[in-house]
C-alpha cells in the first residue's frame, strides 16, 4: 500500500534547540529533526520545510498567517501536516490555525517537546512519532499531539511548564490517545469536504487579567489602544465596582467607541456564566459585552483576531463570535 505523504513544517522551539551560551536556542531544521527518527519511514513518507527558527515566545500573529499560507500552498500535495513548534505559545498557534484553516478533512498536527531532541532524556522522539501517526491517519482538522494525548486545536492549553505531560484539553474531551504507536480514537472531529482558508488577522486584541485592587485605568488604556479587550475576571465572571474606578463605565465607553469586549474567567475549567451574580448580571444585561462561556482564552484571542480581520461591524462580530468553529464553544450547540 502507498504510504501517506506528510509535510513536516519546522518553526523552532525546544524540540529543535541546542544549548548555547545563554540557554537553549532553536537551531535544528525539520530535516535534521527527522534524522533522529529514521523509523518514521515505516509510517509515512515525509517532506520537510523550515519556515523560521524561533523560540515560540517570539511567535507573532504574522507567523500564524505564514504557517496557514504554507499549508494552503501545499494542501493538495500532502495527506497530512506536522508542525513542530515551541510549547510556550503552541496552544495560541493551534487555536489560530483552527480559524485560519477551517473544516480541513486532512490532519494538521502540532507537536513539540519539553526537552531538546539531542538530549539523552527527551520527549521529542515520542512526540514526533505520535504526531506522524496522527498525521498519517484519517483524523481531521487542527490538533495538538503531546505525551500521547491528541487534543483539539481550539481546546489546548499548556498546563505544566516542565514535565512531559505539558498540555491539557480544556472543557472538552481528548480526541484520541497514541499508545505504543497505536491510535485509540474517542472522537472523530467533524470536517468539511474542502477546507476554507483565511489570511487576514487583526492583532489589535488585548487581554487584561484582573487582580483584586487593579485600577480600571489599565482597562481604559487597553481599550483606547486596541480594537478588542478580553477581560479575564474571577469565577463565573463579573466586574469590580469599589475603590478601583468604574469598570462598568470604562467598559461602556469602550463599547460606545465601537470596541469589542469579551468577558471570560481566569479559572481554568468550566468557563464563565455572567448571569449568576449581581457583579456580572447587570454587565451582561445592560452592555453589549460578549461572553466566552467554555472557550479557552487562547481560542478567544485567536478567534477575535480572525473575526476582526474580516469585519468591524459589532453585530457581525457578535454573530461570528458565538458561531462554533472547530467545537471551540459548546454553549451554543
Ligand atoms: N521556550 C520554548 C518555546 O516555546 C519552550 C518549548 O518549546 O518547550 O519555544
Amino acid at each position: 500500500m502507498n504510504k501517506r505523504k506528510i509535510l513536516m513544517i519546522g518553526t523552532g522551539g525546544t524540540i529543535a534547540s541546542e544549548l548555547g551560551e545563554n540557554g537553549l536556542v532553536p537551531e535544528l531544521t525539520s530535516d535534521q529533526l527527522l534524522r533522529y527518527i529514521p523509523d518514521i519511514s515505516d509510517i509515512c513518507r515525509v517532506d520537510c520545510i523550515q519556515l523560521f527558527s524561533l523560540d515560540s515566545t517570539n511567535i507573532m500573529p504574522g507567523h500564524w498567517v505564514q504557517i496557514a499560507r504554507a499549508v494552503r500552498e501545499r494542501y493538495r500535495d500532502y495527506d497530512g501536516f506536522v508542525i513542530c513548534h515551541g510549547t510556550d505559545t503552541m496552544a495560541y498557534t493551534a487555536a489560530a490555525l483552527s480559524y485560519l484553516v477551517q473544516g480541513s478533512p486532512k490532519p494538521i498536527v502540532f507537536t513539540g517537546a519539553q526537552k531538546p531532541i539531542g538530549f539523552e532524556t527527551t520527549d521529542s522522539k515520542q512526540n514526533l512519532r505520535d504526531a506522524f501517526t496522527v498525521a498519517a491517519s484519517d483524523m481531521a482538522g487542527v490538533m495538538l499531539v503531546f505525551n500521547g494525548k491528541v487534543i483539539l486545536g481550539t481546546r489546548a492549553r499548556k498546563t505544566r511548564s516542565k514535565s512531559f505531560e505539558a498540555f491539557s484539553s480544556i472543557n472538552y474531551p481528548l480526541l484520541a490517545m497514541v499508545q505504543d504507536g497505536r491510535l485509540i480514537r474517542y472522537i472523530a472531529p467533524e470536517h468539511e469536504e474542502e477546507p476554507v482558508f483565511y489570511d487576514r488577522l487583526n492583532h489589535h486584541v488585548a487581554l487584561l487579567k484582573l487582580i483584586p485592587g487593579l485600577d480600571c485605568g489599565a482597562a481604559a488604556w487597553l481599550l483606547e489602544n486596541n480594537d478588542a479587550l478580553i477581560i479575564e475576571s474571577f469565577g463565573v465572571g463579573g466586574l469590580p465596582a469599589y475603590e478601583v474606578g468604574d469598570y462598568y463605565e470604562t467598559v461602556k465607553a469602550g463599547l460606545d467607541a465601537g470596541k469589542t469586549v469579551v468577558m471570560t474567567t481566569q479559572v481554568e475549567n468550566e468557563g464563565s456564566d455572567l448571569s449568576v451574580y449581581h457583579v456580572g448580571a447587570a454587565v451582561k444585561r445592560d452592555l453589549p459585552v460578549l461572553e466566552a462561556y467554555d472557550m479557552t482564552t487562547e481560542a478567544v484571542t485567536a478567534k477575535l483576531m480572525w473575526i476582526l480581520g474580516q469585519t468591524g461591524d459589532p453585530k457581525q462580530v457578535a454573530k461570528m463570535f458565538y458561531a462554533p468553529v472547530a467545537n471551540d464553544i459548546l454553549a451554543f450547540q
